[in-house]
C-alpha cells in the first residue's frame, strides 16, 4: 500500500476472480461457471471491419440498440432498461446508490463472493444472513428489513433457486426497501423475477450475458426495474463513466439477444449435461446440492473438499474450492461439455479409488 491510499479504504479485500490459466489448451476449465459453447454466430458476423473501423468514435452512451433488444426480449419499455461493464457494475452501481440512511444492506451470508467487497468500497453496513442447515436462504429471515436487499437467485455457489412466490414473500413484506435479485444464473431452471416487475416497484432484477449467453470477455450486464430506478441507475452511471459499453460489446449483446434459438439450444444442452452429470457424481456417493445453474456445488465423505480440488488440479482439471467456514467441504463445478463432464468422471472415480 502506498502512503496515499484512502484511509478509509486501508482494510478493503479486493474480490478473488477464479483463476484464469494462460494456458488453457489442455486443461478443462470448470472453475468460473462459463459457457463452454461460445456466443452466438451473429455475434462475428455483427463485428465486422466497417465496425472496427467505427472504434475511432464513442459509443452510443444509451447502447439504446441493445436496451431495445433486451427491453423487446423481455416486453418491457426501454426506460425501464439500463446496460452495464459486467452486471459486477451495474451491481456496484448498486451498493453506491440505494443505501437508506444506516447504509443497511441485507445478504446471504454464503453467496456471491463480490456482494461484500461492493459492502466494503462503498461504505455500507453489511448485514449477513445466515442459510439454514441445508444451505438454502429461508425468505422467512427477509421480513422487514429496514434497508436494501441482494439475493442472487439462483443463490451463489450453492445453486438453489428460491420460488417466484419466495421472492415474491420478500418483496411484499418490504414495501419500503428495495429488494436487488441477480438473475446472473436464471435461465438455467429458475423463474425470473422480471414477472413481477410490474406489480413491485421496490424491485430490481439484474442479469448477465456472461454465463448463458457465453460472453462473459465481453463484459456486458444489464438491470430491469422501475422507470425511478433505472433512473437513479443511470445517473450513477453518468456521473462515473457514460461509455460504460464499448461499441464492439454492445454488437454483441445486441446479436446475442437476437438470436434466441441459439440461446435456447446452448442453454437446453447445459441443463441436459448437469443432470448427467448430477446423476454421475451421484452414482459415486457424491451429495449434490439441487442446482438450477450451470454449475454444481457437491461434496462427498469420502473426499475432502480440498483434496478432490487438488486431485482434480493435478489431472489438469480445475474447479473452484472455497476455503471458507460451512462451505470447505464442498467444490463448486461448471457445467462444461458433455466430454468435459465424461472426463470428469473418470478422474473422480480414479481419485476415490486410491483414497
Ligand atoms: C458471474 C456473476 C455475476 C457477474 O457477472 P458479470 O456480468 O460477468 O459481471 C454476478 N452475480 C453472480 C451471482 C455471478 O455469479
Amino acid at each position: 500500500m502506498s502512503r496515499f491510499f484512502s484511509k478509509t479504504l486501508e482494510k478493503l479485500i479486493p474480490y478473488t476472480p477464479g483463476e484464469q490459466p494462460k494456458q488453457v489448451k489442455k486443461l478443462i476449465k470448470l472453475n468460473t461457471n462459463e459457457n463452454p459453447y461460445g456466443p452466438s454466430p451473429k455475434v462475428a458476423e455483427a463485428i465486422t471491419a466497417a465496425e472496427i473501423d467505427k472504434l475511432m468514435l464513442y459509443p452510443d452512451p444509451e447502447a439504446s440498440e441493445l436496451v431495445e433488444a433486451i427491453a423487446k426480449y423481455y416486453g418491457l419499455e426501454k426506460d425501464r432498461v439500463m446496460v452495464g461493464n459486467g452486471s459486477d457494475e451495474i451491481l456496484g452501481f448498486s451498493f453506491l446508490a440505494f443505501q437508506n440512511e444506516e447504509r443497511k444492506m441485507f445478504f446471504p451470508e454464503i453467496s456471491y463472493g463480490f456482494y461484500p467487497v461492493y459492502e466494503q468500497v462503498f461504505q455500507a453496513s453489511g448485514i449477513h444472513i445466515p442459510l439454514d442447515e441445508n444451505l438454502r436462504i429461508r425468505p422467512e429471515d427477509y421480513e422487514n428489513m429496514g434497508g436494501t436487499i441482494v439475493i442472487a437467485n439462483p443463490n451463489a455457489p450453492t445453486g438453489i433457486a428460491l420460488e417466484l412466490s419466495e421472492i415474491e414473500h420478500i418483496l411484499k413484506t418490504n414495501p419500503d426497501d428495495l429488494v436487488i435479485i441477480d438473475e446472473a444464473y436464471v435461465d438455467f431452471g429458475a423463474e425470473s423475477a422480471v414477472k413481477l416487475l410490474d406489480k413491485y416497484d421496490n424491485l430490481l432484477v439484474i442479469q448477465t450475458f456472461s454465463k448463458s449467453r457465453s460472453l462473459a470477455g465481453s463484459r456486458l450486464g444489464f438491470a430491469m426495474g422501475s422507470r425511478e430506478i433505472i433512473k437513479d441507475l443511470n445517473t450513477i452511471k453518468y456521473s462515473f463513466n457514460p461509455y460504460n459499453l464499448n461499441r464492439l460489446s454492445i454488437l454483441a449483446a445486441t446479436a446475442s439477444m437476437k438470436d434466441v434459438e441459439y440461446f435456447e439450444d446452448t442453454r437446453r444442452k447445459i441443463i441436459e449435461t448437469r443432470e448427467w452429470t448430477v446423476n454421475e457424481l451421484e452414482k459415486l456417493g457424491f451429495e449434490v446440492l439441487p442446482s438450477s445453474a450451470n454449475f454444481i456445488f457437491v461434496k462427498n465423505s469420502n473426499i475432502s473438499g480440498k483434496d478432490y480440488f487438488t486431485g482434480l488440479r493435478k489431472n489438469d482439471i480445475i474447479v473452484r474450492y472455497f476455503d471458507k467456514p460451512k462451505i470447505s467441504d464442498h467444490v463448486r463445478i461448471t457445467i462444461g461439455t458433455p466430454q468435459q463432464m465424461q472426463e470428469l468422471a473418470i478422474v473422480t472415480r480414479k481419485l476415490l479409488d486410491e483414497k
